[in-house]
């Protein structure tokens, strides 16, 4: 990674933070405060409605945002890119369009890693419809254990929605693997891409996936913005999530008619200014390229794993076979709470908790850990400081 980087970032001016809380949330470069405060200042105007010059412009940038998008992650089209406000939008709409189309018949299938956010819409759906929720159970390294394919995987296995990449271990799921699975027994498979696409080059054909979810404030965009992809057919036959402004085509006192795909799922004034911070973010990650990106943190994946390995009763959990920089860890005889805190007095900035996966801290027979994420920002130097600062921790308690 360049040196530069860094000083993109104007939140490590004239600043000593350390900040490893990536998976919960990223910074942001000056490029994307530029495309937001350049929105806001010179093309405030809402799209698709105004016949006037800056309300074109908001379209254009707005609609230009889609593409970038929908190059970013090789889909088909631009048209199959629908614009939610993040990852837990895009899997609730996707748990009523597709789950409510279920009954006491069907299954649905995640998996022991799930974030909060693919777990609990799904047992909404399943409380709604009669449905059945089914998990892929982790193995002791923290990967998924596909060993009984059978059981696991059947007839009844009517949507299956899994994690690209976990928020906890950093695990990489084989999803082109799951991928042909699932078409196999003809089930829809969604992907939880929210720590997946920000670390690595996505390729939505080659994964093999129907649906592919994330958030932009994981990948330097805004907060309030996020993206659900699928096939168009898929889309084309899903009812609408929402009801309101732009969804539709024509509307009477009675009953309404939809808008085509993606304006079908996008009801009311969308976020276009934040949209278009995605936009500047993607372009921002271009520059660098994806590959870049994850040899960058995976250089210092292993770098913090090797230094973190000397230090005592420090201990990580999980070896998944293929990883991200996502690590979480103890301290033997330290709360992992006392642990963030004396860290921050080091402006080291780290997450403790359950990460909201609280199913996967149960299979790790922990109520909270220590968890340290990477970005294309964080360089030896962080790790280094983050390592020290632990090591002192020990001597104090
Ligand atoms: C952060 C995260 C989510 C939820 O994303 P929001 O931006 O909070 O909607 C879902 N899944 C995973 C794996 C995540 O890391």
């Amino acid at each position: 990674m360049k040196p530069s980087v860094k000083s993109d970032f104007p939140i490590f001016d004239d600043s000593d933070l350390v900040y490893l809380d990536n998976a919960s949330t990223t910074q942001k470069p000056q490029q994307v405060l530029d495309a937001i405060h350049s929105m806001y200042s010179k093309t405030n105007a809402n799209v698709h409605r105004a016949l006037y010059d800056i309300g074109s412009e908001a379209t254009e940038k707005f609609e230009n945002s889609r593409k970038k998008v929908s190059n970013f992650i090789h889909s088909e089209s631009e048209s199959e890119i629908i614009f939610t406000g993040g990852t837990t939008e895009s899997l609730n709409l996707l748990s009523h369009s597709l789950g409510n189309k279920l009954g006491p018949e069907d299954d649905i299938l995640v998996s022991e890693m799930e974030h909060h956010a693919n777990l609990v819409p799904w047992q909404m759906a399943c409380g709604r419809t009669g449905a059945n929720l089914k998990f892929i159970p982790m193995n002791e390294n923290g990967d998924l254990d596909l060993t009984n394919l059978e059981t696991t995987f059947t007839d009844s296995t009517k949507i299956i929605s899994i994690t690209h990449v976990s928020n906890v271990l950093g695990t990489i799921n084989p999803i082109s693997e799951i991928a042909k699975i699932a078409k196999e027994i003809g089930a829809i498979f969604i992907v939880d891409g929210a720590q997946g696409v920000p670390h690595q080059s996505v390729d939505v054909k080659k994964l093999g996936c129907d649906f592919y979810v994330f958030s932009g404030h994981k990948m330097l965009a805004p907060t309030g913005v996020g993206i659900l992809w699928g096939r168009m057919e898929n889309l084309e036959h899903m009812d609408p999530f929402m009801g309101g402004g732009e969804m539709i085509e024509t509307v009477t006192m009675e009953s309404s008619t939809w808008n085509q795909v993606p304006y079908k799922f996008e009801a009311g004034t969308p976020n276009f200014v934040q949209a278009v911070g995605l936009g500047a973010a993607i372009d921002y990650l271009n520059d660098l390229g994806m590959d870049e990106v994850f040899e960058h943190e995976k250089k210092l994946t292993e770098y913090a794993l090797e230094k973190m390995s000397h230090i005592e009763k420090v201990n990580v959990f999980g070896s998944p076979k293929r990883r991200t920089g996502v690590i979480s860890f103890n301290v033997d005889g330290i709360h992992a709470q006392d642990l963030a805190q004396f860290l921050n007095e080091d402006n080291i900035a780290i997450r403790v908790g359950h990460h909201c996966a609280q199913p996967l801290l149960s299979r790790l027979d922990e109520n909270s850990v220590a968890r340290l994420s990477l970005y294309i920002y964080n360089d030896e130097k962080d790790i280094d400081l983050f390592c020290n600062s632990l090591a002192n921790i020990k001597q104090y308690f």
